[in-house]
């Protein structure tokens, strides 16, 4: 991750454009704390890692935050006890 593309967790507000989340598999601990904290884009699975929800054929690692959720997704972010969930500025590139 280029961490120079990290939101700045202070000042995106609504006015921000879509983002994304990056998960780092290697931090994620699998036990869905953000999976509870953000419903609407996040599912879990057999294993309780979580993934992208209704995003068959995709990237499960990065998923796009529409403008309306990223305050949700900055406070999953926020919350990972791992450090594991990354809010990223901008949509996934290819
Ligand atoms: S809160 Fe963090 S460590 Fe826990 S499942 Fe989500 S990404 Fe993984």
């Amino acid at each position: 991750m280029n961490t120079t593309d990290a939101m700045n967790t202070t000042n995106a507000g609504a006015a921000a454009g879509p983002a994304r989340l990056w998960i780092d598999w290697t931090a994620c601990d699998g036990r869905g704390w953000c999976v509870e904290l953000l419903p609407e884009l996040l599912t879990r699975d057999p294993a309780g890692y979580p993934l992208a929800r209704g995003t068959t054929g995709q990237s499960t690692r990065k998923i796009t935050v529409s403008t309306e959720l990223i305050e949700h997704a900055r406070r999953a972010a926020d919350a990972c006890p791992r450090l594991a969930l990354h809010l990223l500025a901008g949509q996934e590139q290819g």
